[in-house]
């Protein structure tokens, strides 16, 4: 493509409003267009890299075993009503009518659609097992878009879903598409890493997410150095203490004590002169209108997502005044588990602990020597807790890590949650009637190229890796106004051009440096610079974008050797 002809807006100036280097490079790039809170238009360029990685996905799903389809956006809110998310979703379900007064949706995922279409079709073991995959645009009116197209409002997706005959095959299902992500994102080029997920609103038993290593990323990872367990924080297990002998023997008379206006962790351990270790913080959450006592050790904090996948609440909050004023009979602050009216449950955290110090569920006042079985009963002990620094392994004994990353892509076991729910079901060998098996399989397309830049950048632009580069190459010729080298330019351009080679010619008339610059910026990999000097010696410039390295060439070899390296990054990745 000619640079003139090209719609290449680029800038200099970083947005005000873009808080990550993706989305100030994007646009600057002249990549993407904010329309609206968390609405873009990508433009060409940005397009470009968008097929790129569609192409990569359509390839390896179609390896995969899995056909592609395309569902409607639109979705009546009938279906949703059967699998029992109409009510469930929450505001990030865009609702509306049609004029008929109908109630509908924008789809924000398609489980619902695509069960309902495998139902009707579906009918015998014969046309088992079946994976449908589709690249098509989700809404989800997010509460807090931003980051441009990384969390966005309105964004293009591939969603899959798999239907087997039965557990076995949904496993092998599963590991099929576990190994398709891992071909997706090592051919992207870039640095993931899969890890053990929580599965979230879509539900289901298992999951993992595919995650992009990234100082920005919203992400926390945990990761064993030792073995290869990796989880994101949200579901990073902890691993169940050893029970101590019973230490009956340590137990102290219980004291109640006059504490006035102390509430925090912080202020109960310098006010009483113990360690927070020895307190316990006793959390009172609304478990879908249902009160619940959570204990854990004062300097520890509680992971609400485990809270609420152990209750199997669909909603949780922490309890407002007004709850923890009838659970406790005291206000915010002093709740403890002695005498409390609630469901009490406990992080392991304080399972071992003798002689706690606890709230005392009246106003001003804390519990010291307070002990497990003689002051107060727990329900359950159960992992509750987030993950820390010094935490071992739940796997193995090695020490965790931490370091950030973006979730590119999610593959869930669904079991039948949507299958019962809806009646997906088909007749087995014997003629009897059984449930579909389903998984489901996503990847953020316009997130997989934002995480991409936040992996390949400097401070002069994008470093496309080759696979995902929108053009391999521009051609640079220093000033269009000396023949020779123009015409050096243009016969280099058509050579590449006519071997497949995406490339650029930046035919403006334009100062040397204004070319450099947007070279850079847009982030093509190789460059190859025609200037009057070296042409009088036969040669051209090629300069690698990631190293800044360049080397002359004969006017004649250049060619071959950018094909050269193309194939060869492009085969690194596969
Ligand atoms: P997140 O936890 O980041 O909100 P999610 O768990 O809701 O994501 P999934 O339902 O698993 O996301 O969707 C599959 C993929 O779609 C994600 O892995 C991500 O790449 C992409 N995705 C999800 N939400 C957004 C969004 N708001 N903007 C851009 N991409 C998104
Ligand atoms: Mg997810």
């Amino acid at each position: 493509m000619r640079y003139s002809e090209m719609h290449l807006p680029t800038g200099r100036e970083i947005p005000s409003d873009a808080e990550v280097v993706s989305n100030q490079l994007m646009i600057r790039a002249g990549m993407i267009r904010k329309l609206t809170s968390g609405i873009y238009s990508y433009l060409p360029l940005g397009y470009r890299v968008i097929r790129k990685v569609e192409q990569i996905i359509r390839e390896e799903m179609n390896k995969a075993g899995a056909q592609e389809v395309h569902l409607p956006m639109v979705q009546p809110a009938e279906l949703w009503q059967e699998s029992g998310r109409w009510n469930y979703y929450g505001k990030e379900l865009l609702r509306f009518r049609d004029r008929n007064n109908r109630d509908y949706c924008l789809g924000p995922t398609h489980e619902e659609v695509i069960t309902d279409l495998v139902r009707n079709d579906i009918k015998t073991y014969r046309q088992l097992p079946c994976n449908l995959y589709q690249i098509q645009t989700k809404f989800r009116d997010e509460v807090r878009p931003r980051f441009g197209v990384m969390r966005c409002r309105e964004f293009g997706m591939k969603d899959a879903y798999s239907f087997d005959a039965d557990e076995a095959g949904a496993e092998k299902s599963y590991q099929k598409m576990f190994t398709a992500y891992n071909n997706i994102f090592r051919r992207c080029g870039l640095q993931y890493r899969p890890v053990e997920a929580d599965s979230g609103s879509i539900g289901g038993s298992f999951s993992h997410e595919f995650m992009v290593m990234a100082e920005s990323g919203e992400d926390a990872i945990v990761f064993c150095e030792q073995c290869n367990y990796a989880a994101n924080l949200e579901k990073a297990e902890i691993a169940r203490p050893e029970k101590n002998a019973h230490r009956e023997k340590d137990w102290l008379p219980m004291e109640s004590i006059e504490t006035p206006a102390v509430r925090t962790i912080e202020e109960v351990s310098s006010f009483l002169n113990v360690s927070s270790r020895q307190i316990v913080k006793t959390l009172i959450f609304n478990a879908d209108g249902k009160p619940c006592a959570v204990l854990i050790r004062g300097d520890q904090e509680v992971n609400e997502i485990k809270v609420k996948n152990y209750l199997g609440a669909a909603e949780l909050t922490l309890a407002d005044d007004e709850i923890i004023m009838k659970a406790t009979g005291a206000p915010r602050g002093f709740a403890g588990a002695v005498g409390i009216k609630v469901q009490v449950i406990a992080d392991y955290s304080i399972m071992n602990l003798v002689n706690m110090v606890t709230g005392a569920n009246k106003e001003d006042y804390h519990l010291k020597n307070v002990n497990i079985g003689r002051d107060f009963q727990v329900e359950f002990f159960a992992d509750l807790r987030v993950s820390e620094p010094g935490d071992t392994c739940p796997r193995c004994i090695g020490a965790i890590k931490f370091v950030r990353g973006i979730e590119v892509g999610h593959v869930f076991k669904l079991g039948t949650k949507y299958s019962k729910a809806m009646k997906a079901s088909y007749l087995d060998k014997d003629g009897k009637e059984k449930t579909m098996i389903m998984g489901c399989y996503g990847i953020g397309i316009g997130r997989t190229v934002a995480a991409c830049i936040e992996q390949n950048f400097d401070q002069n632009g994008i470093i496309w890796p080759m696979p995902l580069a929108p053009y391999a190459v521009i051609v640079t010729p220093v000033n269009i106004n000396e023949p020779d080298v123009m015409k050096a330019s243009e016969d280099i351009y058509a050579e590449l051009l006519a071997c497949g080679v995406e490339v650029i010619l930046d035919d403006r008339d334009e100062r040397a440096g204004v070319k450099f610059k947007d070279a850079d910026l847009i982030g093509i990999p190789l460059r190859i610079v025609v200037g009057p000097k070296n042409l009088a010696q036969g040669h051209v410039e090629l300069k690698i974008r990631r190293t800044g390295k360049s080397s002359l060439y004969a006017t004649g070899d250049v060619v071959t050797e950018v094909r050269k390296i193309i194939t060869s990054e492009l085969n690194e990745a596969s």
